[in-house]
């Protein structure tokens, strides 16, 4: 029994779940004093940002959470690569993700669904090798391509940045179902193998997968960016914010207060036993783990009971 008395579903007879693996997107530089409170000024971080392959255990149909980043810069929209630059994000794609599949063994043509945690350039990356997958996305998307560049020049989204008559917006009614500490989840396949979740407060859509990794009981949450830095996640930093001359808020989520309380929700989850928690710029699990067997065709083992 967990200590918080939280919980999350236990299996069903013959429970299906997903085999979760790590894919190489790329790796990108982030100055800490913009993700955690209480940093010196002008540390940086070399961090990666992750994508997942997720394998059903029954169908064997295969979904890929984020694309990373892709390797020709130019492809972002012209503010985008000002930012790139302007924020010293440095990225480097020794792999892409369609890459790091066919290094597993995967075309990125056997992709069926490809879920985008949110629309920033390092998970976005290139939907052209996924010719056949939908592409799902929260509905706080829609507004940020329907708007994006070049209708308006100085946008950070591209309109053309998935393949519109392939992507499917998920409206939050379709978050009909609570699940643990998350008010509003979506059971994806309808047997309880994987859920999205409503992941506010980084940018309009972001959403999270929650995957079970067993047919006995293991989960993983793959976080995407509800949080830039694990120790947010464990309570052991705080949320960086500052604020300018003009007496304006700045931080890198969108709505810090939704954010914390979204990463609070993800801390409870690390008081239910065998729940993983990952997020795409986890620097510590990534020089853990980097070339082990966590990455495709390996999986990223499920917890132990
Ligand atoms: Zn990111």
């Amino acid at each position: 029994m967990a200590s918080t008395g939280l919980m999350l579903p236990p299996p069903s007879v013959d429970q299906p779940f997903m085999h979760v693996s790590a894919l190489e997107g790329g790796n990108i530089r982030i100055l800490c004093d913009l993700v955690v409170d209480g940093n010196s000024q002008g540390e940086s971080i070399s961090c990666p940002s992750l994508a997942f392959s997720l394998q059903h255990s029954k169908t064997k149909s295969w979904a890929v959470f984020d694309l990373g980043i892709r390797r020709d810069l130019e492809g972002y929209t012209p503010l985008s690569q000002e930012r790139i630059k302007a924020m010293k994000f440095d990225p480097v794609v020794n792999q892409t993700v369609a890459e790091s599949l066919v290094k597993g063994g995967v075309y990125p043509h056997q992709i069926e669904t490809v879920i985008i945690s949110h629309l920033h350039w390092d998970h976005i990356g290139d939907h052209e090798p996924f010719t056949r997958a939908t592409f799902v996305v929260g509905e706080g998307c829609r507004e940020l391509l329907t708007s994006g560049y070049p209708i308006d020049p100085n946008s950070l989204f591209s309109s053309t940045a998935l393949p519109h008559e392939r992507t499917k917006f998920l409206p939050l009614s379709d978050f009909s179902v609570p699940i643990g500490p998350f008010p509003l989840a979506l059971d994806f396949f309808g047997d309880g193998s994987m859920y999205v979740i409503d992941a506010p407060g980084h940018i309009g859509g972001h959403i999270n997968i929650l995957a079970r990794t067993s047919s006995d009981g293991a989960w993983i949450l793959l976080g995407g960016d509800s949080a830039h830095d694990y120790r947010l996640i464990t309570g052991e930093k705080e949320v960086a914010h500052s604020i300018d001359s003009s007496g304006r808020v700045w931080c890198m989520h969108g709505d810090k207060d939704k954010a914390v309380e979204n990463i609070a929700r993800i801390r409870s989850l690390l008081g239910i036993p065998r729940v993983q928690v990952l997020i795409a710029h986890d620097s510590k699990w990534y020089e853990e783990n980097k070339g082990s067997a966590a990455f495709l065709p390996g999986t990223i083992p499920p917890l132990a009971a």
